[in-house]
């Protein structure tokens, strides 16, 4: 037997709790169980305890726990590093990218999303902190790329996302995630109109609400440490 619904419930009270401390309403911030190295077992019982959204960071794990799930309707979003060669199998199986962070890699997003399907739910992934080996697009950068985004036909650009530096001595993520807020904001005042900043993990999830996330992204604090044995 596992934790999984007092987890849930303690997230969820977690999220309930900050926003009330943020003056927000708590029907702002969605939850997107992180399920990376977690079995598909698990994503099932977490569905049926009510959670309907899934984040995966690796193409070949996650192909597989749809199929797995395949009668189950999950809403699955990628949230991990994207090479060009994966984006064929993203955009046809996913409902949302989050760490889209060139051009290449949302023109091909856009031009391998099949027919039929509705507009793939994308937001640009900030090197919020300008961190060398991290992924993401510099924030002097997102505006190119998001107004070129936007005019992509089978994309529908929703927002940011980022993963802050570590928290440590020298940096407290609350402020990385104050400067997400407001690069959010300048890109609406630009005309932009974009509805999520997705942002927040196990360890900080308050914080990120304190600055207006309205996606935080738990997998630890659900669904327990994760296994590190587990190939990839
Ligand atoms: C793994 C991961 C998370 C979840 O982190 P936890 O600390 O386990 O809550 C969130 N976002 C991204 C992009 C991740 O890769």
């Amino acid at each position: 037997m596992n934790h999984l619904k007092q987890n849930l419930n303690n997230v969820r009270s977690r999220i309930s709790s900050a926003c009330e401390s943020a003056g927000r309403n708590p029907g702002e911030v969605a939850l997107l169980a992180v399920s990376k190295k977690h079995s598909g077992e698990l994503v099932r019982e977490l569905h049926r305890l009510g959670q309907p959204c899934f984040g995966e960071n690796y193409v070949r794990e996650a192909l597989e726990k749809m199929k797995q799930l395949a009668r189950e309707e999950l809403e699955w979003h990628f949230i991990g590093p994207l090479q060009s060669n994966k984006t064929r199998e993203v955009a046809e199986n996913f409902h949302w990218v989050q760490s889209v962070d060139r051009l290449k890699i949302a023109r091909r997003l856009s031009d391998q999303r099949p027919d039929g399907k509705p507009p793939l739910n994308i937001c640009i992934q900030v090197n919020i902190d300008l961190e060398p080996q991290k992924a993401g697009a510099m924030p002097d950068n997102v505006k190119e790329l998001a107004d070129a985004a936007r005019s992509m036909p089978n994309l529908r650009l929703r927002g940011l996302m980022a993963i802050p530096r570590a928290a440590s001595a020298q940096h407290d993520p609350a402020d990385s995630y104050q400067r997400m807020q407001r690069l959010l904001r300048q890109l609406n005042e630009d005309g932009l109109q974009l509805d999520t900043l997705s942002m927040g993990m196990s360890a900080d999830l308050e914080a990120a609400i304190m600055h207006g996330s309205t996606m935080v992204r738990i997998g630890t604090d659900l669904f327990g440490p994760r296994p590190v044995n587990v190939e990839t």
